[in-house]
């Protein structure tokens, strides 16, 4: 039988000996089990199965150019599937791991080539969650996940999310309560001389430099060629009409605000407490410091699409390195 014929009635139970051990029989049967770390809920397959990838991919609707990252615990030995070109790297581990740093080496062909989509290269990450340790400890085999959401929408931060966009698709949500990160983790190729940021996230540039010394960014002009084959791709989208405005432009928010609400639309803006108090409506308040507002991002862009059929969000800007990362989604987002 298909993937796609497959229906789960999905259960989502909280994390315990017995959920664990479901989570485990699932996992090594080939099939699907979603778990929250510290950033987002992973949609996690073992990452040495072929078919058990795929699934993954058909769950979400994922395009299969897009490579999957592989999650390990933190007595795991990763270079079991990796190579280590280059001695900054042990630096990186001791400063940041476990955390929100998934680290691209040199594949040493273990891992699925359906989930790094060929690629000689495969993204190793080590949740500093515990909930995430536990289910990763418990199944102890290295597990493969993207974010537990359909492909283009929000990603997941409750257990709940995953559920709205892929019940049916997989027998067991692992629940470990609101992900406190709240963006996905910085990805980091470690295959190059000087480290390079393809996709940015809560570990900034100025972090890995203060290590390491060095760290360069990926191309992101249009023109470029993208070196993480994800970021080209639509993305973490509210199921509602969107717009973004920068923060000099309030007047011009307000008055398609007030245009939206005109035509009988339900309307919200999103912004951050700079912002609130010089707009006037329903709002989706985001938080102050760029920390508040990582972790409240992806709750807000669903609550958004439940509530609104126009979402006007603001530009962030709170001085901290974080808010790169948070206008990466944010940018995407409201396409
Ligand atoms: P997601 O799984 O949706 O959180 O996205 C993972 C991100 O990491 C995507 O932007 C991928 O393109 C990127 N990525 C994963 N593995 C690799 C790899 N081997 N080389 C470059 N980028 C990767
Ligand atoms: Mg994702």
């Amino acid at each position: 039988m298909k993937y796609s014929d497959r229906e789960y009635a999905t259960q989502i139970l909280d994390i315990d000996e017995n959920s664990l051990k479901l989570a485990k029989k699932y996992i090594l049967n080939g099939e699907l089990v979603a778990f929250p770390t510290e950033t987002v809920y992973g949609l996690g397959a073992v990452a040495t199965d072929d078919d058990a990838i795929g699934r993954i991919y058909a769950a979400k609707g994922r395009p299969s150019d897009n490579p999957l990252i592989v999650h390990v615990h933190k007595d795991y030995d990763a270079d079991k599937l990796v190579t280590v070109e280059h001695d900054y790297v042990y630096k990186l581990r001791e400063a940041f791991l476990p955390g929100p740093l998934t680290m691209v080496y040199k594949s040493r062909g273990v891992v699925s080539k359906v989930a790094t989509c060929g690629l000689d290269t495969v993204g190793i990450r080590v949740p500093s969650s515990e909930k995430a340790q536990e289910f990763l400890r418990y199944v102890d085999v290295p597990i493969a996940a993207p974010s537990a959401n359909a492909s283009k929408h929000t990603s997941p931060v409750t257990a709940a999310h995953v559920y709205e966009d892929l019940c049916g698709r997989l027998p067991l949500i692992l629940d470990g309560g609101k992900c406190v990160g709240g963006i996905e983790s910085t990805v980091l190729d470690v295959t190059t001389e000087t480290p390079i940021i393809l996709r940015s996230g809560l570990i900034t540039a100025d972090m890995i430099r203060s290590v390491v010394g060095k760290c360069g960014y990926s191309a992101n002009k249009p023109t470029d060629k993208i070196r993480a084959p994800g970021m080209k791709y639509r993305h973490y989208c509210p199921k509602c009409e969107t717009a973004l405005f920068s923060r000099a432009d309030v007047g011009k928010a307000q008055a398609l605000y007030d245009f939206c609400e005109k035509e009988g639309k339900r309307v919200y803006f999103m912004c951050d407490e700079g912002v609130a108090d010089k707009i006037k409506g329903n709002k989706l308040l985001l938080g102050k410091t760029a920390e508040e507002i990582a972790f409240n991002l992806y709750d807000k862009l669903h609550e958004a699409e439940n509530v609104a059929d126009m979402l006007i969000a603001f530009e962030v800007e709170t001085g901290s390195a974080i808010d790169e990362s948070i206008m990466n989604r944010l940018t995407k987002a409201c396409k």
